[in-house]
């Protein structure tokens, strides 16, 4: 075997032994043919791919396949050429690419171009005076390989009402540019907003629900009118159907407002939790403030009262007119007195027993003991008086009703409102019996009393006066 390295001496040795004997141009003849078929073979050697362009242009976003741009192949198919390098047609820059056969390669330069303006499709706008007039609002559509900028040739003239010619342009980062002609219209808005309310307006009792996205406002020319919503009529904890106000302004000044209704479905999973709201010991100077306050929750409460304090029985009207119960705690409220026998309670106990049904109309069969059943004071006047009282008290037809939550405002007068809160406020039952006292110098159970019902509200309970078939709260009698 002769290697590739001998092979021209090989072949120049072998011309010259067969040109042996022959004349000198012939030798010479011979000589260049021979040199000029080895300088070609050694060219053709070196660079087996021959390309049609060194630099290819390329449009952007077009496609672009190396292969076309091999003329020809020496000893080979285009398929035997490896490519490397790449072209983001997508992009444009300069990119290089190398052709690569036998261990020979071939570089070419791509460089890829954007030379075409964007696509630009407009529309004629009819806007009001508040319009700000840019170039996006005629913009139907618009597109380009590169970065571009809308603006106007022109600057439109803020002043004018009526109709304007303007001409947009859409220039790419290239300096392409494309330009449409557009009119504009500026016109007085004069219609309000149209609400769109869902009909049929239906939500769960005690489930917060968010009423505003439930309706939508739209104008003809203002892209976000304001809304609002009044909804201090609804009761999301109370079953019923309620008027609930949606009012929407343009940017023009033009403003619709429309009533609707919306229902509130009662929810058996919420009526489960029940808070009853006691007061003892009114009416007093404060039944009125308490009344106030339940009735713009619209709550209703217990009030056990009692016959010492003439001055406020209007209150007593008033709290049951309101539809809270009212229920009988003592006349008057004189532990000595009426934890002294039986004969004295019952006694006492008919007393404001007929105050009330004087007051109401009604004979109240409810009951709170001064102290609670479970009071030991009794026991200073009469021992064992409480075991026969709640017997008793049960056999004339009577419940009584004692609290599972206390408010604390029994400790003393003026106990802060927020400890009264901190006493009052607990989710860890679902039927929850709160004491309170109404008597005048309590006014930080007033103060605290707002605060408790929001958080009852909040924890999904129902405020239900007592009946005598309520949910009963009894403590363990100790005397
Ligand atoms: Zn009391």
């Amino acid at each position: 075997m002769i290697s590739q390295n001998m092979m021209v001496p090989a072949i120049f040795l072998y011309i010259i032994n067969y040109t042996r004997g022959k004349n000198m141009k012939i030798k010479i003849f011979f000589i260049i043919v021979i040199g000029v078929i080895l300088l070609g073979g050694f060219y053709f050697w070196n660079n087996p791919v021959l390309l049609k362009e060194n630099t290819v242009e390329v449009e952007v976003n077009s496609t672009f396949d190396p292969y076309e741009n091999i003329r020809f192949v020496v000893l080979g198919n285009n398929e035997d050429v490896k490519v490397k390098g790449e072209v983001d047609v997508d992009k444009p820059g300069d990119y290089t690419i190398t052709y690569v056969l036998r261990d020979k390669s071939k570089t070419a330069n791509v460089n890829v171009r954007d030379t075409q303006g964007p696509v630009l499709k407009v529309q004629n706008k009819t806007v009001d005076l508040h319009e700000e007039i840019v170039p996006e609002l005629f913009v139907s559509e618009a597109k380009d390989a590169s970065e571009y900028e809308l603006s106007f040739e022109k600057k439109p003239d803020p002043d004018t009402v009526g109709k304007q010619k303007l001409k947009v342009v859409a220039k790419d980062i290239y300096g392409n540019s494309t330009t449409k002609k557009v009119t504009v219209n500026r016109v007085k808005d004069e219609n309000p907003p149209i609400l769109n309310i869902v009909s049929d307006f239906k939500i769960t009792q005690g489930v917060a629900e968010d009423i505003a996205s439930k309706i939508t406002v739209e104008d003809d020319f203002d892209p976000k009118p304001s809304f609002e919503l009044d909804t201090s009529k609804l009761d999301i904890y109370t079953p019923g159907t309620y008027t609930v106000v949606a009012s929407a302004h343009d940017r023009s000044g033009n403003s619709i407002d429309k009533a609707f209704e919306i229902e509130v479905l009662f929810n058996p999973e919420y009526a489960e939790k029940v808070v009853y709201l006691t007061f003892d010991d009114g009416p007093s100077d404060n039944t009125k403030e308490i009344l106030d306050i339940l009735k713009k929750y619209n709550v209703k409460a217990t009030f056990f009262v009692t016959g010492h304090d003439q001055n406020h029985r209007d209150s007593i009207k008033r709290a049951y007119d309101e539809g809270h119960s009212i229920g009988l705690h003592s006349y008057t409220h004189d532990y000595a007195n009426i934890y002294s026998s039986t004969e004295a309670y019952f006694a006492d106990l008919q007393a404001v027993s007929d105050m009330v049904e004087g007051i109401t109309g009604k004979k109240s069969d409810i009951i709170r003991f001064p102290g609670g059943a479970s009071n030991t004071i009794s026991a200073n006047y009469s021992k064992g008086i409480m075991s026969q009282l709640v017997k008793m008290v049960a056999d004339k037809g009577y419940q009584y009703f004692d609290w599972n939550v206390s408010s604390g405002d029994a400790e003393g007068n003026n106990i802060p409102k927020d400890a009264i809160i901190e006493s009052s406020c607990t989710d860890s039952m679902n039927h929850i019996n709160l004491l309170f006292h109404d008597s005048s110098p309590k006014d930080t159970t007033v103060e605290a009393l707002e605060t408790i019902i929001q958080y009852y509200k909040e924890k999904g309970y129902q405020f239900h006066p007592l009946t005598k078939d309520s949910y009963v709260v009894h403590h363990g009698v100790q005397n």
